[in-house]
């Protein structure tokens, strides 16, 4: 079995329906990408994303194509193909090597509040018996501690994080993949079975697309969004 695991580069084009609706280019570039990748656009499971705690296991692709209400999506099928649409969240990756599962989790700030990567994790284990210590974990690319400030408001969520909030001047910056290491840690992930990309959307203009980067009056959903797939090739 062949892992798929990839977040599309801005090259590829625009992969989110910024007014809301479905739009045929958008589709067109997803599709490009999905064939780019050796995936056909019926073998591709999407989550609705809300920003909740809402794990789906998928053992068929449902005839929408995508789950409603959804962050995070798991299943143990080779030739079902998992996404998450990004611009400065975090899509989170997990994958089990010769047991065919995996699962992707889209994580924002309100996302990494909820816990959302460590339910993904949980779901897995559990539905598909897995050890929680031979599951592997990849954080794509987000906003990161450079370019994530954040207002007051926000910082009042992150009380139990104070290791990854940082100040400088008067304003305050948070280390989202670095909480959801540690959340990933503390749910018994192995520090080795843990990579990072490392990547800022809002550092990387040529490589990808950023909300808070991009977002102006003109532009108030920015210019796009990524989209990020995995899954096991049959
Ligand atoms: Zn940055």
């Amino acid at each position: 079995m062949k892992l798929v695991l990839k977040t599309s580069p801005r090259s590829v084009g625009n992969m989110g329906f910024l007014n809301g609706k479905p739009e045929r280019f958008v589709i067109n570039n997803r599709n490009r990408f999905y064939y780019s990748l050796g995936v056909r656009p019926k073998q591709v499971a999407r989550c609705g994303q809300v920003h909740g705690k809402h794990v789906r296991a998928v053992s068929k692709i449902p005839a929408a194509g995508y789950f409603l209400k959804t962050d995070a999506l798991i299943t143990n099928k080779p030739g079902i193909f998992l996404t998450a649409v990004t611009a400065d969240c975090f899509p989170v990756f997990f994958y089990a090597s010769g047991k065919g599962a995996v699962g992707i989790a889209h994580a924002g700030w309100r996302g990494v509040v909820k816990k959302i990567v460590p339910e993904t994790l949980h779901a897995m284990v559990k539905v598909y018996l897995l050890k929680t210590e031979d599951v592997r974990v990849a954080i794509g690319p987000g906003i990161r501690k450079c370019h994530f400030e954040v207002t007051r408001e926000v910082l009042l969520k992150f009380k139990s994080s104070r290791a990854f909030i940082f100040r400088r001047g008067r304003k305050i910056f948070i280390d989202l993949p670095g909480i959801i290491r540690d959340q990933l840690r503390k749910a018994g992930v192995r520090h080795k079975n843990i990579v990072d990309s490392g990547e800022c959307t809002c550092h990387n203009p040529r490589k990808y697309f950023s909300y808070r980067r991009d977002k102006s009056e003109e532009h108030p959903k920015g210019f796009g969004n990524m989209i990020s797939v995995i899954g096991y090739k049959k």
